[in-house]
């Protein structure tokens, strides 16, 4: 049997013991779409939409990555003197 309790009562399944194990794996399976993960950067869970952390601006994800490629590209290249 399985029990769920809600602001607006309980309500109890029949159910046998192989459909409880599956609803437990797929609970255990779920994953909240609004959690987007840790910041690699400072450990934080604000991340918005584009995967940018709010706290400390890292940015995550593919795009993040080739964003911060280019970031440091551009900055190697200024350093090794190509201005002044
Ligand atoms: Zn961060």
């Amino acid at each position: 049997m399985l029990a769920v309790r809600t602001a607006l009562g309980d309500q109890v399944f029949t159910v046998g013991d192989h459909v409880v194990r599956a609803l437990c794996k797929a609970l255990d399976a779920y994953r909240d779409p609004d959690d987007r993960g840790e910041c690699i950067g400072c450990g934080g869970r604000r991340l918005d939409e584009n995967l940018h952390c709010v706290d400390c601006g890292q940015l995550h994800g593919i795009l993040g990555q080739v964003i911060a490629h280019h970031v440091r590209r551009a900055a190697a290249a200024a350093g090794e003197g190509g201005i002044g």
